[in-house]
């Protein structure tokens, strides 16, 4: 094969880019370098960052102190493997998140990304049962328009339509799902949304290991944000019947809820909670699963007396220094008081697009902003407009939403919301 032709033929035709076609792909632009808020393409363009490269790069690019901590480190070692080594970095990480997780967390398994932390955490989840002598307690409950991650068994738990799982057909385990629930965050709590839960737990408890949803913002799935005390009730029918509550805070943790963790809008504790995304500040994969002395010790003190799982970079010192400097930088930040600004400003900046004919919704939680549209978007077509502006934003279906670093300044967040609002003001209707 001839690969003498040029980068943006060869990123055309050679590279698999996400969620788009080889034969048609969507386009893309190339980045020459990105700092704070701002991505600079090859050409000189300067875009202001409002999705934190999926949810990640809560103190923006080229962070100083961040660079330094990955360059300290590499200076030690990029990495040993965790069987039977150990490293100051995963130690100090370790105790700085156990004390900022629901309290109950005691025990922490590094993972290389945000779909293998939900696999390990279902894995987590059926050992334990297993451990109890429940070896029909295997399979799960979630809620619809949930997205937990493109590996197999995450899949399996994302919204069966939004994730396009028919094409995988039976390969693809299947799981129980209930509507999600109906009640919004700013609303009133209807009871009536436990409902479909209750009944599907009081069915099938017998085969059912673990619940798993995104607390409070189900993120990829919909973005959709929902009232706390669904939590509560469904912790309460988790307890009753032996099935064990995990969240996935891999896209709300790190403050971008509002709150530093979404668990403490109901104050439920889960017995395995899931982290990534923010966790390393956006700088590489990395995340993390974490879980209570009675699940550990359960799959500890059971046959085969070990978690049966342990990747090649299990623990990465680079992504462990990088993930406690972005933990302590964020935690002195004043991330609190950047996310209430952020919040009030994608509310009263957001608001005029709710009178828009194109405009099903409107809704913001902490640092998150979503415009939902009556008909879905030409992604291609929106993101062309949104670079023109001097954005990078990628919509998707009928969602166009930002999530912006948290450091973002008001004039560059007025430049994001307004042209939000001016290109699906150009929308066909
Ligand atoms: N869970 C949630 C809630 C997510 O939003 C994502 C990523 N969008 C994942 C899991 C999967 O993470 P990763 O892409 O790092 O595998």
């Amino acid at each position: 094969m001839n690969f003498d032709i040029n980068h943006d033929t060869f990123d055309r035709e050679h590279i698999w880019h996400p969620y788009t076609s080889t034969t048609n792909p969507l386009p893309t632009y190339k980045v020459k370098s990105a700092k704070g808020c701002t991505i600079t393409l090859e050409d000189g363009t300067e875009l202001i960052e409002g999705m934190s490269s999926w949810w990640c790069a809560v103190h923006g690019y080229n962070n100083e102190t961040l660079n330094n901590a990955i360059k300290e480190q590499i200076g030690k070692m990029s990495h040993v493997m965790f069987g039977g080594l150990t490293h100051e970095p995963a130690i100090e990480l370790g105790k700085l998140l156990l004390s900022i997780v629901p309290p109950s967390m005691s025990k922490i398994f590094y993972a290389d990304s945000g779909s293998v932390a939900v696999e390990v955490a279902l894995k987590m989840a059926v050992q334990y049962q297993f451990g109890k002598g429940k070896t029909n307690k295997n399979n799960f409950v979630t809620i619809r328009s949930g997205y937990h991650g493109d590996t197999w068994n995450a899949m399996s738990v994302c919204d069966p339509v939004t994730g396009m799982h028919s094409i995988f057909g039976t390969a693809l385990p299947v799981r129980y799902f209930v509507p999600s629930p109906s009640s919004k965050f700013v609303g009133e709590w209807n009871e009536k949304d436990i409902e479909p839960l209750k009944e599907k737990i009081e069915k099938h408890h017998e085969d059912i290991a673990g619940l798993i949803l995104e607390p409070v913002v189900q993120g990829a799935g919909g973005m959709r944000f929902y009232h706390p005390q669904y939590l509560v009730e469904a912790a309460k029918l988790c307890r009753k019947y032996g099935i064990l509550l995990i969240f996935d805070e891999i896209a709300t943790g790190f403050g971008r809820t509002g709150k530093l963790f979404a668990w403490e809008y109901a104050g439920i504790e889960p017995d395995i909670m899931c982290i990534g995304k923010a966790l390393t500040g956006g700088y590489m994969t990395f995340s993390a699963v974490l879980t209570t002395d009675n699940v550990a010790d359960t799959i500890s003190n059971n046959y085969p007396n070990a978690f049966m799982h342990g990747p090649t970079f299990m623990g990465n010192p680079l992504a462990c220094a990088v993930a406690l400097a972005s933990t302590k930088l964020l935690l002195s930040s004043g991330w609190e008081e950047n996310v209430k600004r952020i919040e009030g400003q994608l509310k009263e900046e957001l608001a005029p697009a709710a009178a828009l004919p194109q405009v099903a919704d409107v809704r913001v939680l902490g640092a998150i902003g979503v415009i939902e549209t009556v008909k879905p978007v030409d992604m291609a077509y929106m993101q062309k407009r949104f670079v023109e502006e001097g954005i990078w934003i990628r919509p998707f279906g009928k969602l166009v939403y930002v999530m912006p670093p948290f450091i973002i300044k008001k004039e560059q967040l007025t430049k994001l919301t307004s042209a939000m609002i001016k290109i699906i003001g150009e929308m066909e209707i």
